[in-house]
């Protein structure tokens, strides 16, 4: 077990919470209470352009609503807040002057216009990706060129300006990756980094490591997306004179088709992409939490069915896998069923009652709509489908479904007349499924045809589908004076 572990989920508030995102959130969660450790929810909002309204409030909600707790956040700030970098902004600028004093960082006056026309005279001269480096700072307007004097000048005069970081000339940045080793990286291909902009804001290099390290945040856990991002944070961390926190690059997540799983192949393909998608589309929390931890990760055993608890005594990055995960949204159905299952009839008829607008559902008896609910329960792999399943526990069927109806032959009316006559002599006591059962072996019997010439039609009559729970702890369900209203009218309509 690692000590003083703190790590951190840092969304920027641009949009939803990405399913992505989640599983970040999830592996940076389980991490922190394998070691006992902290999980710290920042918000790296500085970008203001991209900055979209609810996106906070939509994080906070999906991280609860998946059983994600966080220790230090906006909404229950630690000793290390604010959480939220908008509200940071003035540190990031004395950090930035920090490195100007101890030479590692330079203000930058060049406007637009002398930037472009410094990328064409190189561009002109054979350099096919131009770049503000350390050979072209020397020809460009900076704190680095102009005599120091009228570098004071054009602050003072409150000119137009960045901070860029010294990105040494020649070096190779290196770093291990607990996912996947040794990783390194040539300097030379490096911009000097804008670290705080001209509008004062910071850039999201210098107030993640600023905050990393004032948040005293051990191990950095994020989407290989971020890798190309981490040679510049190291840079930083060296120019700080400040320890670089532990660094781990989770796989990317892939769609089916191949490639990376984008908001576009998600749409194609049918997978929701956001977190209030499996919110909304009723989703179990705990089926989507064990999808994700092993969408990149594995226990190493052929164990799948684990808890957040069990996740979190069991999850390790050695086990994290370099390579992309491929999203299957089959298994995710097939955690939904397994969780499903677990519930007991009665929460799983509140739940059906909380999300549906059937006035029948509604209205009818706990009691009974738990018991409906037990008989489709195995057959369903998402809450929802309890209702489209078991409706006709409450509601006499309004059409036949049409595939099954091609069941209807000539000799059933027949049958299923002959079948209601023998169950209409029933006392209601006597009504339950293995007299109902009994009597359906009787007529069949006695007609001399199988089990399904009847069966079929009796289940279309009274259910209106072709496939469903038991039909006769169904029947015994709906009692006496339903089942034979709806033989009835059956026998009318389909002659
Ligand atoms: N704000 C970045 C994001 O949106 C954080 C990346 C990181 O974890 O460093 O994912």
């Amino acid at each position: 077990m690692e000590e003083n572990v703190r790590v951190r989920f840092a969304p920027s508030p641009t949009g939803f919470l990405h399913i992505g995102g989640l599983r970040t959130a999830l592996y940076n969660y389980l991490f922190a209470r394998h070691h006992r450790g902290d999980f710290v929810l920042r918000i790296e909002d500085t970008d203001q352009n991209r900055y979209v309204e609810n996106a906070e409030q939509d994080i906070i909600s999906s991280l609860e609503w998946s059983g994600i707790e966080v220790d230090e956040g906006p909404q229950n700030p630690g000793e290390f807040g604010p959480y939220r970098q908008s509200e940071r902004k003035e540190l990031y600028k004395t950090y930035a002057e920090k490195l100007i004093e101890k030479g590692m960082a330079y203000y930058a006056f060049d406007t637009t216009e002398e930037l472009d026309q410094m990328r064409e005279r190189l561009q002109k001269s054979g350099n096919p990706s131009p770049k503000y480096d350390s050979i072209t700072r020397q020809s460009m307007k900076n704190s680095l060129t102009l005599p120091q004097d009228e570098v004071q000048k054009l602050l003072d005069e409150g000119a137009e300006h960045v901070v860029r970081l010294k990105v040494p000339r020649r070096e190779t940045i290196r770093f291990e990756d607990l996912i996947r080793g040794h990783v390194s990286f040539e300097s030379k291909g490096l911009d000097d980094q804008v670290l705080l902009k001209s509008d004062g804001m910071p850039t999201y290099h210098l107030a993640n490591v600023v905050d990393d390290h004032l948040m005293k945040i051990s191990h950095v856990i994020r989407g290989e997306e971020w890798l190309s991002s981490t040679p510049k944070h190291i840079l930083l961390y060296q120019a700080f004179g400040w320890e670089p926190p532990k660094m781990a690059h989770l796989p990317l997540i892939m769609s089916p088709s191949g490639g990376k799983l984008s908001k576009r192949k998600a749409e194609s393909e049918g997978i929701p992409i956001n977190t209030k998608d499996y919110i909304e589309q009723n989703y179990e929390p705990e089926a989507l939490v064990n999808f994700l931890a092993f969408l990149g990760w594995s226990p190493g055993d052929d164990s799948e069915i684990h808890s957040m608890p069990d996740l979190c005594r069991l999850f390790t990055l050695d086990r994290v896998s370099k390579g992309g995960a491929v999203f299957n949204h089959k298994k995710l159905l097939w955690y939904n069923e397994i969780y499903l299952r677990e519930q007991s009839n009665h929460q799983l008829a509140k739940r059906v009652k909380e999300i549906t607008d059937n006035k029948q559902i509604l209205e009818a008896d706990d009691e009974k709509l738990a018991k409906a609910i037990g008989l489709v329960k195995e057959r369903v792999s998402k809450v929802e489908e309890l209702i489209t399943m078991g409706i006709f526990f409450f509601e006499d069927p309004s059409e036949y479904d049409e595939k099954a109806l091609k069941k209807w032959g000539d000799d059933s009316a027949g049958l299923v007349s002959d079948y209601q006559s023998r169950i209409s002599d029933l006392s209601e006591e006597e009504f339950e499924a293995a007299t109902l059962k009994s009597k359906l072996e009787e007529v069949i019997n006695e007609h001399g045809v199988g089990f399904g010439k009847l069966m079929m039609p009796l289940r279309i009559a009274v259910t209106g589908q072709g496939f469903g729970p038991d039909l006769f702890t169904s029947m015994e369900l709906l009692e006496k004076e339903t089942v034979l209203r709806r033989i009835d009218t059956a026998l009318k309509k389909l002659g």
